[in-house]
């Protein structure tokens, strides 16, 4: 990026509520069932249907409010937002507007240097998302199976600086959102969708340049991309003597670029108005405590106890609290063996690498937690090395077998028996006499030459210490 100039960035994010019907309706909220068969006549748009408040929506949207250090408000307004859409049937979509439930909150994250920084979140208000429309050759057909899911709409102030931020903060977010159990905050299925607005500035100018929106990017290197494209393109502009255009842009990721969608419509363009068919919504001061009480471990937290209570480092921690599968799959193999250290280990450095090779995510793992803590038990009781080890673990991906199973069926215990090594290492020194003759003679480096001797004879399976030991021993007679 040219070092004159700065970017201006802020997102909106649509997350889905993990809820079992919409926003409005009773209607199931699935994915990938058959077009139009979860609707009816209120999310249809149908003459006098009214739409009914789904409460499970609102307590998560307080949930999420609060995972986001918003301030809560007691009462809001479901306003609608107007607009022709094929796929929105009533022509208006109910969202919050002036009065959104939660506002002024933040979000902190960690950048790759270990520091820390705040981003701040504008506002978060409920509203319910479009159906789809869906292209097949010259035909459209409308699938209204998602009209009326709930959403959540969180909007930040322009904070972040970089395209890296941005990818971090949505990490983060969605994180956070999975955490508090309020979305599963998958972006393949669209249940997290990003909107940016970015604009340029020199460096130093407290003036915020003319900035673009770039709609619907759907996964996070696709946001990282988008923003690094659209940064160099206004840079480039600007350089030229160039204005930037206000307007919606959309990215390509076949050709990582960003193309002009249609000019900017503003707020106003919507006519907003309260909705008459819905009450202002109100949450009592008790029911937000009683959500605020009853909250689930988030991110931050964990990542402070994983460090306090098993000892990891920060960037062992990281990966367990970005992942949370993984993070559960660690909790629970340390159930099975108190050894945090080795089990964090086997399971970044060697199980993680193995699922990723075959495709397969952690709860798809044919090695189940307690497997691997018998793995790390195996070990560091010395039944197997950690050589051994390395082998084991690939078998028991392969085969969903148990470790001692393993061990067992391909005989692979270590030899820790030392007059079995002392017979072996003798018959070596006579194959090597000259070899014995420099040992003897001082050479230490030969303790590595027969050691591997012994290791080549045994398949690896001989404990390196009490090789070591019975080596330096006989050298001595
Ligand atoms: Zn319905």
């Amino acid at each position: 990026m040219n070092e004159k100039y700065e970017a201006v960035i802020g997102l909106e994010i649509h997350v889905q509520m993990d809820t079992k019907t919409k926003m409005f309706c009773g209607c199931k909220v699935e994915f990938g069932a058959e077009p139009n068969t979860n609707v009816c006549p209120v999310c249809l748009g149908m003459p006098g249907a009214l739409p009914v408040v789904n409460k499970k929506a609102v307590e998560y949207a307080i949930r999420a409010s609060l995972t986001l250090n918003c301030e809560v408000h007691e009462e809001s307004i479901f306003a609608r937002k107007h607009y022709f859409y094929p796929d929105l049937p009533k022509n208006y979509q109910i969202s919050q507007y002036e009065k959104p439930l939660a506002t002024n909150g933040w979000v902190e994250i960690r950048l790759p240097d270990g520091e820390t920084k705040k981003i701040r979140i504008r506002r978060l208000h409920i509203e319910e998302d479009a159906g789809k429309t869906i292209h097949r050759g010259d035909k459209s057909y409308v699938d209204l199976n998602r009209a009326g899911t709930p959403l959540m709409e969180i909007v930040t102030e322009p904070d972040i600086r970089t395209p890296e931020e941005a990818r971090i903060f949505l990490e983060k977010l969605r994180n956070i959102m999975r955490y508090a159990g309020v979305s599963k905050a998958d972006m393949e299925k669209g249940q997290l969708r990003c909107d940016i607005n970015v604009s340029v500035r020199p460096k130093g100018s407290d003036k915020l340049g003319t900035k673009v929106e770039i709609k619907n990017v759907n996964s996070f290197r696709f946001v990282q991309k988008a923003l690094e494209y659209e940064i160099e393109r206004q840079i480039k502009v600007l350089e030229e003597g160039g204005k930037i255009v206000q307007e919606t842009r959309t990215f390509d990721p076949q050709t990582g670029k960003t193309y002009t969608m249609r000019l900017k419509e503003e707020a106003e363009d919507y006519r907003y108005f309260p909705d008459p068919d819905l009450l202002p919504l109100k949450v009592s001061r008790e029911l937000i405590e009683e959500i605020k009480n009853n909250m689930p471990e988030l991110p931050d937290q964990r990542f402070e106890r994983l460090i306090r209570d098993y000892g990891l480092s920060e960037y062992e921690a990281g990966i367990l609290v970005n992942h949370k599968e993984v993070g559960d799959f660690f909790e629970e193999a340390v159930k099975h063996f108190n050894e945090p250290k080795g089990i964090v280990n086997w399971l970044i450095n060697d199980l993680l690498g193995l699922l990723r090779d075959k495709g397969l995510s952690i709860e798809e793992s044919p090695v189940k937690p307690e497997q691997l803590a018998e793995l790390v038990k195996l070990i560091k009781e010395k039944v197997i090395s950690t050589k051994i080890g390395k082998e084991v673990i690939k078998e028991m991906v392969e085969t969903g077998k148990s470790p001692s199973q393993i061990v067992e069926e391909k005989g692979l215990k270590q030899i820790t028996d030392e007059n079995a090594i002392r017979e072996l290492v003798k018959k070596i020194f006579e194959k090597h006499p000259k070899e014995v003759e420099r040992l003897k003679n001082g050479e230490e480096k030969l303790i590595g030459f027969f050691v591997g001797q012994v290791m080549r004879e045994t398949k690896g399976k001989a404990n390196p210490q009490v090789v070591n030991k019975v080596i330096r021993e006989l050298a001595k007679e």
